[in-house]
């Protein structure tokens, strides 16, 4: 298939979503590990098959303020008819008492505090004539109303986590629980897939940096932050490479730089014009594939892998993503392929956004046979998710994006989905996704 303004012949071809994706992932592997402090591994992969060398907790302690005792010294005890017991003592959290709870007796005990010797019951304070005598000076004697049980309100030494399991498997994502489980067993490094360092080129003569002046027939470098940021929200580590003019030495000269990066992302110059040479560029250093994909916005995107000798002199292959230059349509791509490929370098394996299933508020045509994503502001009412277009829907509209916080994906073979129709939504911002 071939339309009007599509480039003929080279190794132009045209590919699904789902080739790209699958094209472009088959050359991306799962980095190597590092070991880092525990806070800094939130959202890493664990790389290691984590195993306890200790019981958690180590003693068995008790899950209430109350009294330590033996149970059957409690048998026929009822509200009106207690059942009297000396204190012994007293033992708080974070100490032992050196006293054995015999017969008769009981100690008075707090929540988290190792159950003494000789107890193998607690009775919470309610459950007893407490109260009544705190007005005193000591307790010295305790009235016990409820039969309490054997092992009642004692929490387990090893409970939670017992000494010599694996408490987490190698590939477990690390979330704030996982973070508190590390701690808990008192690891304050733990070793994970190191996130990638992915080097980031705008590429055109027509751009500017920002905090610079803005000279007639020129704008600002918008793409090389967006995508940064995108690198960044997704894990990455991004290293922003600048501007490389559409002339061959110039890109040559920032591909080079990006070498010792994990992954390159370039934006721009992929597309029908005078300057795109970054293909000429990247054939050069390296292979690359010049694909059309069938998606609006984002045809055509140029994958590949480039080759060369890095600024500390050894050589080096890594994988290379040229995005479109449209601001829109750079980070929609990046969405769909920069994003998972990040994914599986960290080590994670759920690589799709969320999508949902909405009431379309407006009418899309689709007249070219592309899968079309749509920005859009989704919200819930009543129980059902509503899609309305954030308005002008040009790939160089980069407050469409701000605006959205979904993108209707319109499948390739719909030529129009009307208000009332229900569609699939791609979450750009999902409640626990969003920084
Ligand atoms: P290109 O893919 O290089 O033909 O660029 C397509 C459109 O995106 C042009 O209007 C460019 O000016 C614009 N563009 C390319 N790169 C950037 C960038 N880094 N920031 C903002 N706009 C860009
Ligand atoms: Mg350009």
């Amino acid at each position: 298939m071939k339309r009007a303004g599509e480039r003929a012949g080279g190794n132009t071809e045209m590919i699904s979503v789902e080739q790209a994706q699958e094209r472009l992932l088959s050359h991306v592997t799962v980095l190597g590990k590092e070991e880092v402090p525990i806070l800094d591994s939130l959202g890493q992969v664990l790389a290691e098959d984590l195993r306890s060398g200790i019981d958690v907790p180590p003693l068995d302690n008790s899950a209430m303020d109350g009294y330590a005792l033996q149970a059957r010294d409690t048998s026929g005890a009822q509200e009106g008819s207690p059942r009297l017991l000396r204190v012994i003592g007293t033992v708080a959290a974070g100490s032992i008492s050196d006293k054995e709870v015999m017969p008769g007796t009981a100690i008075r005990i707090m929540t988290g505090a190792p159950i003494p010797k000789g107890a193998d019951s607690v009775v919470r304070f309610e459950d007893t004539d407490e109260a009544a005598r705190q007005r005193g000076g000591p307790i010295t004697e305790i009235g016990i109303s409820v039969k309490a049980e054997k092992k009642q309100n004692i929490r387990r030494a090893g409970e939670d986590i017992s000494k010599g399991t694996v408490v987490l498997p190698a590939g477990t994502i690390i979330r704030p629980a996982e973070v508190g489980v590390f701690a808990s067993l008192g690891r304050s490094t733990v070793s994970v897939i190191r996130r990638p360092v992915v080097a980031i080129v705008a590429t055109g003569n027509e751009l500017v940096e920002v905090g610079q002046p803005l000279p007639a027939g020129k704008i600002y470098n918008s793409n090389s932050y967006s995508v940064a940021a995108l690198v960044r929200r997704y894990g990455g580590i991004p290293r922003v490479l600048g501007i490389a003019l559409d002339s061959k030495e110039s890109l040559v000269a920032a591909i080079r730089a990006g070498l010792d990066a994990d992954m390159l992302i370039t934006s721009g110059g992929v597309s029908v014009g005078d300057y795109d040479i970054v293909k000429d560029v990247l054939a050069k250093e390296g292979e690359i594939g010049f694909w059309t994909v069938r998606m609006k916005p984002g045809k055509p995107l140029a994958f590949g892998q480039i080759k060369g000798v890095d600024k500390t002199g050894v050589s080096r292959t890594i994988p290379h993503l040229g995005l479109p230059g449209n601001p829109v349509s750079s980070m929609v791509t990046f969405e769909m392929f920069a994003r998972p490929a990040i994914l599986k370098m960290m080590g994670k394996r759920n690589l799709e956004k969320p999508t949902i299933e909405a009431v379309l508020e407006d009418r899309i045509f689709n007249n070219d046979g592309r899968r079309v994503f749509t920005r859009a502001i989704i919200e819930k009412r009543e129980g059902r998710y509503y899609a309305r277009l954030t308005g002008p829907q040009g790939s160089g509209v980069l407050t469409s994006m701000s605006l959205a916080n979904g993108l209707v994906i319109v499948p390739e073979d719909v030529a129009e989905v009307k208000p009332g129709d229900t569609i699939r939504v791609m979450m750009l911002d999902w409640n626990e996704d969003v920084i």
